[in-house]
């Protein structure tokens, strides 16, 4: 398979947030990974979905009921969320966190192997600490980015397999592509998994809209899918906020992916059309996202 369309194969199984930093999710790891579950979305998060944990996250108002008092139903012992164990406090702006500050006692998340300090989760690494500040500058008050990323956004979770098999589909797609270089005599053992999977039946993927006459569409504009097209999907500026089961957050102040000038144009639904096919070598590594549509 050519590299452009192996690396957007790569990208579809990381978790992408934009301008997530200031929420402390992770950018660019496994899907695979621990979850961020905004206190407010705890009460509809499929929480036992998530087979690589999650951490709770709460703003300094939902836990404080005053300086240095947490709130009533954080104090009994048998309440399921616990700061610093499954939970911590994110601090996004310099007035909560002088008027709830962190309590005696309190570390700044961090990561821990056998009691040494580890820069990333991995076997035997554990979750330390019960805060994070992502604080910008505020006039004469500094910026404070302190604490390590807590885990991806909920809604772009999937377990290792799903992760795996939904990157198998999406080569299975490209060799479907218009113009596509690939047969499938080529991919007899993509062709057994997803058999084995329950994923080959054309007639499933052309009901879902993701084919037509065995060839790859796109499933809103129901266009065919030029193998050209593939490195150039882009990622929607609200895919996230219009993901339907989402127990995520909109990341503030999310960047924009806005097309490089000579690249056709682009329908709604995010699919390249009017596509000049002299253009089609080009590609642009910050566009990690895979979202068809
Ligand atoms: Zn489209």
């Amino acid at each position: 398979m050519q590299q452009k369309d192996k690396d957007k194969l790569t990208k579809a199984g990381f978790a992408t947030p934009r301008g997530g930093a200031k929420g402390a999710y992770q950018n660019h790891v496994s899907r695979s990974n621990r979850v961020i579950v905004p206190y407010e979305k705890l009460r509809i998060a499929p929480v036992r979905q998530y087979f690589d944990g999650y951490v709770v996250r709460l703003l300094p108002e939902q836990y404080f009921a005053s300086t240095g008092i947490p709130k009533d139903e954080f104090l009994a012992s048998d309440y399921p969320i616990k700061i610093g164990e499954n939970a911590c406090i994110l601090y996004r702006t310099h007035a909560p966190f002088q008027r709830f500050p962190s309590l005696e006692g309190w570390q700044v998340c961090h990561l821990e192997k056998d009691g040494q300090i580890v820069k990333e989760r991995g076997k035997g690494v554990v979750d330390v600490g019960q805060y994070v500040l992502r604080i910008p500058a505020l006039g004469s008050q500094k910026k404070r980015f302190e604490g390590v990323v807590q885990g991806v956004f909920a809604p772009e979770y999937t377990d290792q397999e799903t992760n795996y098999l939904c990157k198998c589909v999406l080569t299975w797609l490209i060799i479907h592509t218009v113009g596509s270089p690939y047969t499938t005599t080529q991919a007899k053992h993509l062709q057994a998994i997803l058999y084995r999977e329950r994923l080959l039946d054309a007639s499933n993927y052309e009901y879902k809209g993701m084919m037509r006459h065995g060839l790859c569409i796109c499933p809103l504009c129901l266009r065919f899918v030029h193998v050209t097209h593939i490195p150039q999907f882009r990622e929607r500026k609200n895919r996230i906020v219009n993901t339907q089961d989402q127990v995520g957050e909109e990341p503030a102040d999310e960047e924009l992916s806005v097309p490089t000038p000579g690249f056709g144009s682009w329908s709604q639904c995010g699919c390249a059309r009017d596509q000049s096919l002299q253009n089609s070598g080009k590609s642009s590594a910050s566009w990690g996202g895979w979202s068809v549509c």
